[in-house]
């Protein structure tokens, strides 16, 4: 594709304003480089509109000249989906404001490049919680997260981050906005719009609003990290909490015996919790909206019952703030654990969770039979189903050759999963990562129609071209 002509940034810079186009390589650094280090992004310039009216010109201009945008949040998706192949990079960071905090309505208004954790923050000022959350939180932008439907870990409790949607504003592949910026819990007008973009990955529209969905604030929370001989111990563990815990259960994290000691091996201030190897460990977290209410009281009974039956070896309840903290650190920090101790071939998928430990016990058995040494370092939100099946390579391996054979492994546990009835992708998306594990494993006729949804809204292919869907024939 040829460069940019200066007509078109003259076009842009009058739409945008000088500071709002980049074309220099080097400041165009931070949007072109990944996470990862898998792909590295190529643009004419990253353009920062500053409202939806700037975005729709952006857009219009883009339609008019057949010229592929990358929208971009914070650059933290794990499936390449924000890394552009050529184009513009559309990057929603200058649209930062929180409209408008509704407490009878429990909801709020953003633009979508606020920042999670601010929106966090600002839900907590006011006495409430959104409560997604997720490692990345403290550089992903809202809009992102729903391009994703992110999920992270209160999904147990509050859902995905579409669940916790109840209107968007988006410019389409044309230009136009489309106004479904409502409020509203209940509205059966026909299809409901907004599904179809919240996952879509900024291929069929950009997301340039929302109303968010608020919580209470829990008041009181109760965060405990369980040591377990195996894997139907967690099982056992998280039905029990469900049944006995009811609501309060608002996440259960599941971290193998290697995932936990590569953390406290690599990550400096991470101490191991325990004397003694245990096989798997449970991070759960209950929460009551209640203030002085006797969670405390009923997670100890609880617990107490767990370690009389025999399902756990060892177990510490946090005792302040800060340890709780400890204890979620040492869950978010084993990704990056996992990178310093060498290569690593990674799988988010899910099952029913009724199947996971029948999924984990086949998938590790068949990863050993095929590479000897290979470690298995498998974390995640059991709770939902999902595990991240990570590979760490063989001790004394090559980590290139090792890397090599992310293919290889995938195939060998996308098939499984797919046996089981299960996703390859159960919350990172597509992208461009995924895209040959779409065409290869999703039903046929579901495909067709989401390519049906692609060619009806973006008939041109220039919204995040190559992602999710390569053509629409
Ligand atoms: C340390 C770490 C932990 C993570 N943990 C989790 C986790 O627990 N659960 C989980 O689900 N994910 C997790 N992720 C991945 C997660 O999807 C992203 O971090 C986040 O949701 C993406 O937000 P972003 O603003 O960075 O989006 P980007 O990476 O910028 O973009 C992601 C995709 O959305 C599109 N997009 C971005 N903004 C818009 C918009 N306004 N309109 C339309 N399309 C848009 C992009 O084109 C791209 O396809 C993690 C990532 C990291 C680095």
């Amino acid at each position: 594709m040829p460069p940019l002509s200066d007509t078109l940034i003259e076009k842009f810079k009058a739409v945008v304003g000088i500071s709002g186009v980049i074309t220099a390589p080097a400041d165009q650094e931070p949007f072109v480089e990944e996470e990862r280090g898998l792909y590295r992004g190529v643009c004419d310039a990253v353009i920062l509109p500053a409202t939806t009216e700037q975005v729709s010109q952006v857009v219009t201009i883009c339609s008019e000249n057949n010229l592929p945008i990358t929208p971009q949040g914070g650059n933290t998706g794990l499936c390449g989906g924000a890394v552009a192949h050529g184009g513009i990079i559309l990057s929603l960071k200058r649209m930062n404001k929180i409209l408008n905090i509704d407490p009878l309505n429990q909801t709020m208004t953003v633009e979508s490049g606020v920042i999670l954790a601010s929106i966090q923050a600002a839900a907590e000022d006011t006495g409430f919680l959104f409560p997604l959350s997720l490692g990345a939180e403290g550089s992903c932008l809202i809009g992102g997260n729903l391009a994703t439907n992110a999920g992270g870990v209160n999904v147990l409790r509050y859902g995905n981050s579409r669940e916790l949607v109840l209107g968007l504003e988006v410019v389409l592949a044309d230009g136009r906005i489309w106004n479904g910026l409502r409020g509203l819990r209940k509205d059966n007008t026909g299809y409901d719009l907004k599904h179809l973009f919240m996952g879509s990955e900024g291929t069929l529209g950009i997301i340039t609003k929302a109303v968010l969905k608020l919580f209470p604030y829990p008041k009181t929370k109760e965060t405990a990290l369980l040591a377990l001989p195996g894997l139907d111990e967690a099982a056992q563990i998280f039905s029990a909490s469900k049944e006995n815990m009811g609501d309060s259960l608002s996440a259960f994290e599941l971290i193998s015996h290697t995932a936990l000691s590569l953390t406290t091996k690599h990550i400096s201030g991470i101490k191991a919790p325990f004397e003694n190897v245990h096989a798997q460990y449970v991070l759960i977290e209950f929460t009551s909206p209640q203030e002085g209410s006797n969670l405390r009281d009923s997670v100890e009974a609880f617990l107490g019952g767990i370690f009389e039956q025999g399902l756990a070896e060892d177990g510490v309840i946090a005792e302040s703030q800060s340890q709780a903290l400890d204890l979620w650190r040492l869950r978010e920090s084993i990704p990056e654990a996992q990178k310093i101790e060498g290569g690593s071939i990674k799988h988010d998928v899910s099952v029913p969770v009724s199947s996971i430990i029948d999924f984990l016990t086949k998938a590790t058995n068949l990863v050993e039979a095929e590479m000897p040494g290979i470690r298995v370092c498998s974390f995640g939100h059991f709770g939902d189903g999902n595990i991240h099946f990570n590979l760490t390579q063989p001790k004394d391996m090559d980590r290139h050759a090792f890397m090599d054979q992310w293919n290889h492994f995938n195939r060998l546990i996308h098939d499984l999963v797919n046996s089981m009835g299960g996703s390859f992708s159960a919350e990172h998306g597509i992208g461009q990562l995924k895209v040959g594990e779409l065409e290869k494993y999703k039903d046929p006729v579901e495909l067709e129609l989401m390519k049906t949804i692609k060619k009806s809204l973006d008939p041109m292919m220039i919204l995040n071209p190559g992602k999710i869907i390569r053509n629409i024939q």
